[in-house]
């Protein structure tokens, strides 16, 4: 069995080729695993399942539907971008939408899964801004405001998050050893897989003495980043090892 995962798409129609590299991992990969599973960010942002299309977001939404009705199962989670992701994203593209954290069993390791900016304990202002967005009566409210309305909103928080992130040390973007310690004993798991900080990677460390490993998916800006899982072997691509950081992290 194959299960494929992927994160940080980023998807808009400002980047055309991310919508291009997203069609063609879907119809040459995707509809060879058997599952596949979206751990956050796939769109750039995200204002309500009534605005897929308004933000041009209906060819993806198709290739979504695509995917899961050849039989691939499909799993999302939310991401910082696209938090608002609801059921009736879940119910046009026949994802299972999933919650954070999720934990499975994966190549016989038991596994948690998260978006990632729950780790980055550090970037204060981002915990806050995550409080606040994450609160259901923040979302009503903000899903009762009118498209344009929410769209200008969504615009000027992404202009103002990447203002504030580019003059942030690179540390505090990143996660935290102790908050990604702490998560997985407190779920009692030896892998952790997320994305976010756009830092792919794969990490070995001990919780509680105990050997663990930490996979990082990476972005989708440069080219695609995705883990493929057969069995017990895992195999993260392009490999990390091999390339260089891009200094990407400053739009996370
Ligand atoms: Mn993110």
């Amino acid at each position: 069995m194959t299960t494929l995962f992927i994160s940080d798409l980023h998807l808009t129609p400002e980047r055309p080729a991310g919508i291009q590299a997203f069609e063609r991992f879907a119809r040459e990969i995707a509809l060879g695993a058997e599952e596949l599973y979206i751990l956050g960010d796939l769109f750039d942002y995200w204002i309500g399942d009534d605005a897929g299309n308004h933000l041009g977001h209906g060819h993806t939404l198709r290739l979504l539907q695509d995917i899961s009705r050849a039989g691939v199962r499909l799993y999302v989670m939310r991401g910082n971008r696209d938090f608002l992701l609801g059921e009736e994203f879940a119910a046009a593209t026949g994802c299972v939408l999933l919650e954070e954290p999720t934990r499975l069993h994966l190549g016989g390791l038991s596994t948690l899964l998260v978006h990632g900016d729950g780790l980055c304990t550090d970037d204060i202002d981002h915990q806050a801004f995550r409080r606040q967005v994450r609160a259901g009566d923040w979302q009503a409210d903000f899903l009762a405001r009118p498209i344009a309305e929410r769209e200008a909103a969504a615009r000027a928080l992404r202009y103002q998050s990447d203002a504030l992130k580019a003059g942030k040390p690179l540390e505090i973007m990143d996660v935290n050893p102790n908050a990604v310690e702490s998560l997985m004993r407190d779920h009692d798991v030896e892998l952790l897989i997320h994305g976010h900080t756009h830092r792919p990677g794969m990490h070995e460390l001990a919780v509680d003495a105990r050997p663990a490993r930490r996979i990082v998916l990476g972005d989708w800006l440069d080219q695609e980043s995705v883990l493929r899982v057969d069995g017990d072997r895992f195999v993260l691509s392009p490999d990390p090892t091999a390339t260089t950081s891009s200094g990407r992290a400053a739009i996370v």
